[in-house]
């Protein structure tokens, strides 16, 4: 049997680090905000390369919040790609603005660029690109799209795949104005439930999210915004400050693990393996290929023990959700036509290479015979 991720064997690769500092924080029953919630800011700020991290209850709040806090609203229009995650899309229509899709590169799979510049209207103000499967949308290009439009338009990273992914010296989530993370327990760094954060440069809208966060809270008694609680708690950060050490050993395990991917499954006729962007430094969150019928090659690895997963099959612009809303979109031939074909394979740090050379052998069979 190969899972598609392994949360059980990571936990027993730091068991000690971990349960010590869960029963200190148990010990201590101090479970909201503190230290150990500002230790874990600051160093995940570190990592980013940006001067401010707040912690939130998921990403999906983190995505909110950013937008929230941008001032994004009824009437504004947020531009995203409609391959992605359901969150990036449910985050822009909570602050009232309207959802506006665009097509994604069909080498990288990331928000194209043009396909925006296209979308770019009098109402845009938001771009949203999201660093699919671990590596960063085309951020230049991007912000000079933004620069383009006819009104200010902000650019915000939804990063939730991309821990520590980089493009030339650049680190994700310290690009656009904001950076949207998850701390979802299957993403590259992951918590032992729901959690999050945001990262910025600008300590006005640190600040500002900060309070958003703890329902607007100037003082413990006084509040000077409408917030709510979106907090990130103190259990899960003091979790990820452990996990977060060995953040960078993973990814380069990930990045191991898609190089021996890369190079066995080249050798494989009516395989793609995944492009990467230049100058990414790309993290693995899914190593995804791309095949001509992936529901029969899905079945076959399944028939073999190795779990496998689409990400996603079923594009924004054909979400029942979204059709009760009134979006705009471009024509999204890339995302159509990827959306039939993607494969997510089993990729997590402690992967082995034997597990690599099982599932790559198990595709051969497929596709030969
Ligand atoms: C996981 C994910 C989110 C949402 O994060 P949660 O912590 O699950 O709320 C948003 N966008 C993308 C691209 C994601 O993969």
């Amino acid at each position: 049997m190969i899972p598609f991720v392994d949360l059980k064997a990571q936990y027993h690769s730091i068991q000690r680090e971990i349960d010590a500092t869960v029963a200190e924080i148990l010990e201590s029953s101090a479970f909201i905000k503190g230290p150990r919630l500002e230790q874990f800011e600051q160093a995940f700020a570190a990592a980013c390369g940006t001067r401010h991290a707040v912690g939130t209850s998921s990403g999906t709040t983190a995505l909110f919040l950013a937008l929230k806090t941008l001032g994004v609203r009824q009437g504004d229009e947020v531009i995203l790609p409609s391959h992605t995650f359901i969150a990036t899309a449910e985050a822009v229509v909570q602050t009232g603005a309207t959802v506006v899709l665009a097509d994604i590169d069909p080498l990288t799979y990331l928000l194209d660029p043009a396909s925006v510049a296209r979308c770019l209207g009098e109402r845009t103000r938001a771009i949203l690109p999201v660093h699919l499967y671990g590596q960063m949308a085309p951020m230049e290009e991007l912000l000079r799209v933004a620069r383009s439009g006819p009104r200010d338009v902000v650019v915000v990273e939804d990063a939730a795949q991309a821990h520590v992914a980089r493009q030339g010296d650049r680190i994700a989530g310290g690009v656009g104005v904001v950076g949207c993370f998850s701390f979802y327990p299957g993403k590259n760094l992951g918590a032992y439930g729901d959690a999050g954060a945001v990262t910025t440069n600008d300590p006005e809208l640190a600040s500002r999210i900060r309070k958003l966060v703890d329902h607007g809270r100037a003082t413990k008694y006084e509040h000077d915004l409408v917030g709510y609680n979106y907090r990130l708690d103190t259990l899960q950060a003091a979790i990820l400050s452990v996990k977060l050490r060995h953040l960078e050993d993973w990814t380069e395990r990930r990045r191991s693990r898609a190089a021996l991917y890369d190079r066995l499954l080249a050798e494989i006729p009516g395989v793609r393996v995944p492009g990467v962007g230049d100058g990414n430094r790309h993290v693995y969150h899914l190593y995804v290929i791309e095949v001509e019928e992936p529901e029969a090659l899905r079945r076959h690895l399944g028939d073999r023990g190795i779990a496998t997963g689409i990400h996603y099959p079923v594009p924004l612009h054909r979400q029942a959700a979204l059709s009760t809303l009134d979006f705009r979109r471009d024509d999204l031939p890339h995302t159509e036509r990827l959306a039939r074909r993607i494969l997510s394979l089993p990729m997590f740090p402690e992967l082995t290479d034997a597990h690599v050379l099982q599932v790559v052998d198990a595709i051969r069979d497929h596709l030969s015979g």
